[in-house]
Parts: C-alpha cells; structure tokens; sequence
C-alpha cells in the first residue's frame, strides 16, 4: 500500500498538468472518456461502446494487474475520466484510492455476479475475480457497461444496445460451443489444469473439474502439496494437455507436463489480452481461443 500512498502523493502534485498517461490518438476527441483498469474489461467496454465514447485501460497489455502499483499518471487519468470501470474482487483495488477521488461514476463489474469463493491460501473466502472469462458471466458485464454507457451517452442508448445485444450472442454461442465439446470428451479429461485458479467459472458452466498451482496470482506460487495434488491428478486422470495463463510463470506446470507426459500451453488468456499479432487481441478473440485451446487440448 506505501506505492499507492506515494503514487497519490505525486500524484496530487501533478493534478493540472496534461495528461501523461493518455495515449496520443486521444488528443482532441471530445467524446466522454470510459476509463477501465485493465485491457480485458476495457475491450468489453469498447465493444459495447462503440464510436460513442473513448475507452481505454490504465494497464497495459502483458500487466500481471493483482500486483500492479498505479502511477501518477494513473491519477491524472482517473481524474479526467467520465465513467471508471472495475472489475473489483481484489484483483484492481489498487484502483479505489484514486477512484474515490474523481467526480465520475463508476461501475463495479462484479457487482452484477454471485461470486465462487477461493477455496485455499492467502484469499481463502474471498470471491475468486475471474468471472469475465466464463462466457455466461461475461455477458452480465455487458449487460452492466450496457446501463453504464447507455447513461454516458444517452443519444446513443440504442445503438449501444444494439451493440450489447451482439456481443451477448457471440458469447452465448461461445458458451454452448464449450459445453457441447465439454460433453463430448471422455469424463476423466474434463478437467482443466491451470497455474492460477482463474477458471472455477469457466470450469462450472462448462462441466469441468479444476486443479491449479496456486490460487489467485497475487503473490501466487504453489507450495509443495498442491504441486504433489495437480501431478497425481495429471497423472491418474491422464490428462492429455495442462495449461497455463499467459501472465504467470509456467515452470512447474512444464515440470509436470513433462513428467506426466502431457501437452503443456502457457497460451490461456485470463488476466491480459495479447498484442495484436497474439491470439487474443480482443474479448471476444479471448474467449474463443482460450475455449478452442481447452477442446483441443482435453481432446487429444
Ligand atoms: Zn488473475
């Protein structure tokens, strides 16, 4: 918490200045600035926003955010902001400090889902913050930035609508691919083996059982008894493929790939999207190529 103290402390010293962290394109559009924490609920925002309103991500593409630290830039930007979008559950509270500072609204994605608790650690209890990479779950957030911007920018409502009521059938469709490949696999290899425990959403609405390394990413590595549990569940159920997330460390989940003699990919996108040239540049593409590697990867 000492960054985010200094970071405000700077912070305020640079309020009235330009904006050092708004990205350059930006200069000039007069259209209300939607401000998300990271580039997963930010693309999800720009989908249903459309040409209506400027979107944008404080983080980067590639931030591991549990950890992230804001800047004063950071500060800056949330200030200048018309509507601030969280995921919340602990993974962008490094937001709230400064959210509590700006005048706009601000919409807290998971407020529209139950949440699944952590079962083990640090965040035992604690609801785990991945619903958006569940398509059913990722469809409230829509449904939630549909209201938000809706109200940002009211002449716009139907069209924004429009664009939610899209963007909700593609993850339907997405959804229903899942479940139908999910069902056609033989029973021992549903289940999903991944470093952070960022699936429990995804691996309920899709018949899945779950095994990860270590529970949520902040300050996340596994301890010697759940890499002695995820093996022995590679190794018994023989599954053909273990995973993990593109913002952690695949080291132990490759050891136990190799030993087990599974497949591994590190290419699940949870947390970030990819760069353009990567396989998962928007929500959508997220969604889809993280449900095609898992059909593929439980399939073989
Ligand atoms: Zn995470």
């Amino acid at each position: 918490m000492a960054g985010v103290a200094a970071a405000i402390a700077v912070g305020l010293a640079l309020s009235g200045c330009a904006t050092p962290g708004a990205s350059a394109e930006s200069a000039g559009d007069q259209r209300p600035l939607v401000l998300a924490t990271f580039t997963v609920i930010a693309d999800i925002a720009r989908e249903v926003a459309g040409d209506a309103a400027r979107v944008e991500s404080l983080t980067r593409v590639g931030v591991e955010v549990h950890d992230y630290e804001p800047t004063p830039g950071d500060l800056v930007r949330t200030e200048g902001a018309d509507l601030v979008v969280t995921n919340g559950w602990g993974i962008d509270e490094w937001l709230l400090t400064l959210v509590e500072r700006a005048d706009a609204p601000h919409v807290v994605l998971s407020d529209a889902v139950e949440p699944i608790p952590i079962e083990s650690g640090h965040y035992s209890g604690s609801p785990n913050a991945h619903a958006w990479v569940a398509p059913s779950e990722g469809a409230r957030y829509v449904e939630a930035l549909r209201v938000a911007i809706g109200d940002l920018v009211p002449a716009e409502r139907a069209a924004v609508d429009a664009r939610a009521a899209a963007l909700t059938a593609r993850l339907d469709a997405l959804g229903a691919r899942l479940r139908a490949g999910v069902a056609r696999l033989p029973e021992r290899h549903r289940v999903l083996v991944t470093c952070e425990g960022a699936f429990s959403y995804l691996a309920r609405d899709a018949g899945l059982d779950e095994a990860s390394l270590w529970p949520v990413n902040a300050g996340g590595q596994g301890t010697p008894q759940s890499i002695a549990e995820v093996a022995a569940i590679v190794e018994e159920r023989q599954v053909p493929t273990v995973f993990c997330e593109s913002t952690t460390h695949p080291g132990t989940q490759e050891q136990i790939a190799r030993e087990a003699g599974a497949r591994f990919d590190g290419s699940l996108h949870v947390d970030s999207l990819s760069t353009a040239d990567g396989p998962a540049p928007t929500y959508l593409a997220l969604i889809e190529h993280d449900v095609d590697a898992i059909l593929e990867g439980l399939g073989g």
